[in-house]
């Protein structure tokens, strides 16, 4: 039988830490190795049970990740862009899992975590839930059988009024699997804001809304306007838990595989 996997949760404190803490803790096959904060953080020193909300579990708050990667098997890590670079690193320099959830992430950022990729098993996804990966497969199909001159697509989303990216992650997600239906590159395509006289839409152009606002966990739909009829593809996350489901299920699959950059869509079997 192969030994539970030990797994370092980095931003313990966070919306995501705590619930990847909690997660792991009733989850089969892994076990909670260490939990990481920024030096300074108010938790370090304290127990990460008691910051999940769980009571004392003997696994106390650090600020030195490398110590902790270096006798994990995995890291969980939902933080922020210059922290999940750093965090690269050090997982390639201890060879192991890196799963990261961190959106907001710049071309630059990416080309590290696929360079980390060469050493550390990197599993990166702007949304890790099954509902979201499926969601995409679909609008990636949808924008493929409808054409640009007849149908235009929007990405709508709403999250909780403490995010500080946007587009969300998986607006861009979504965004990109539209792109690839139409064979087109996103980045040359996508109309992030819109304000004053904008002119007339312009033709296969795909177009995002941002709102923001009370603790929405994160509301995300698609929708292929054509003439008189308008297709609407939508996904609404009720709890942050499926995102630690989604993180857990991507490190255990990564275990057993060989050093590289993965996607969410390659852990649930849904890559074309
Ligand atoms: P959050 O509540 O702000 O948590 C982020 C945590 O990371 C905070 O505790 C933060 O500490 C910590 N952190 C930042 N830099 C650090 C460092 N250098 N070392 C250690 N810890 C550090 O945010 P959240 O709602 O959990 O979301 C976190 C990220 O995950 C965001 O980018 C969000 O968009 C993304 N997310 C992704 C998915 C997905 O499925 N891919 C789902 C949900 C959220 P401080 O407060 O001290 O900065």
């Amino acid at each position: 039988m192969t030994d539970a996997m030990k797994l370092v949760v980095v931003g313990a404190s966070g919306r995501m830490g705590q619930a990847l803490i909690r997660i792991i803790h009733e989850a089969e096959g892994t076990v909670l190795h260490a939990a990481v904060e920024r030096p300074g953080a108010a938790a370090i020193g304290r127990d990460a049970g008691e910051i999940a909300g769980l009571g004392p579990i003997g696994i106390t708050v650090t600020d030195d990740p490398l110590a902790a990667f270096l006798a994990a098997d995995g890291v969980i890590d939902f933080t922020a862009p210059a922290a999940s670079v750093e965090f690269a690193a050090l997982a390639a320099q201890a060879r192991i899992v890196h799963v990261i959830g961190t959106t907001g992430c710049s071309p630059d950022d990416e080309a590290k975590f696929e360079a980390a990729g060469r050493h550390a098993r990197v599993v990166k996804s702007g949304n890790m839930s099954l509902g979201v990966n499926l969601l995409s497969v679909l609008v990636k199909q949808a924008a493929k059988a409808l054409d640009a001159a007849g149908w235009d697509i929007e990405v709508l989303e709403m999250h909780h009024k403490h995010k500080v990216d946007a587009p969300s992650g998986t607006a861009l997600l979504l965004g990109d699997a539209a792109a690839a239906g139409r064979g087109i590159d996103l980045a040359d395509h996508s109309v992030r804001v819109r304000d004053g006289h904008t002119g007339p839409r312009e033709q296969g152009s795909i177009g995002f809304a941002t709102l923001r606002g009370g603790s929405v966990v994160g509301d995300h739909s698609v929708v292929l306007a054509g003439e008189g009829e308008l297709i609407t593809l939508s996904h609404n996350a009720l709890d942050r838990t499926i995102f630690a489901r989604g993180a857990l299920k991507a490190a255990l699959w990564a275990r057993d595989r060989k050093p590289g950059y993965y996607s969410m869509l390659d852990v649930l079997g849904l890559s074309s």
